[in-house]
């Protein structure tokens, strides 16, 4: 059995993400999805171990200084962290891992593992940006403002991105996703065991 591919997902904040890998989960029954950590307090709806951990600066200190931390980064006043164990363990079971994380966290890992994917969800426009930034009514008007600013900093960097998908469709959206996951099982360096062992194996 290979081992699985390490999805990094990046987008400005409320650029549909949740949205296309929720259709992405659906569709793909081997994918995990790693639950960060995060001092940030939960909002409406959001449950502890589900969502993310919601834990104390203190408690994410703790977990810095012993290695439980895979990366970690600061985003609009809180931490977040992506906690090693789990990523770690479904990896070597074969499933393909995604965490969804901002940019900071996206340049930690690539060079941590530089075999994994990095994606980076752009909307099609500022526009629907900043209107589904409204829409989801779960912030002030500060926090929106601050989100937007951090948004036109994080685009550009897309460039440090291996795939961009453009988030008009959620179809297409979608698909496109999976077209990525599909190709980059097929590289040759997935899985160099495969041609040794067919050249290996009884000959025809
Ligand atoms: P939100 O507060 O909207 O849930 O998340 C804010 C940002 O933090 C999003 O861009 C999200 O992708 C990112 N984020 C969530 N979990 C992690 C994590 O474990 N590490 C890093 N670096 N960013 C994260």
């Amino acid at each position: 059995m290979s081992r699985g591919i390490l999805l990094v997902v990046s987008a400005p904040s409320a650029g549909g993400k949740g949205t296309i890998l929720g259709e992405l989960f659906n569709r793909d029954g081997n994918l995990r999805m790693s639950v960060s950590a995060t001092t940030r307090r939960p909002r409406e709806g959001e449950e502890h171990g589900k969502h993310y951990y919601f834990i104390s600066r203190e408690e994410f200190r703790g977990l810095i200084d012993s290695g439980s931390m895979l990366e970690y980064a600061e985003y609009v006043g809180n931490l977040y962290g992506t906690p090693r164990g789990p990523v770690e363990q479904w990896l070597s079971e074969g499933h393909d891992v995604v965490l969804e994380i901002e940019v900071q966290g996206g340049a930690q890992i690539k060079k941590l593992a530089p075999d994994c994917v990095s994606v980076f969800i752009t909307p099609p426009s500022m526009e629907v940006l900043e209107k589904r930034l409204r829409g989801r009514g779960t912030e002030n008007e500060e926090t929106i403002r601050k989100r937007l600013e951090t948004a036109r900093r994080e685009l550009p960097q897309a460039e440090n991105y291996d795939y961009v998908v453009i988030n008009d469709r959620l179809e297409d959206a979608v698909d496109d996703m999976q077209a990525i996951l599909r190709s980059e099982k097929l590289r040759y360096m997935r899985d160099p065991d495969f041609i040794k062992g067919l050249l290996a194996g009884p000959k025809a």
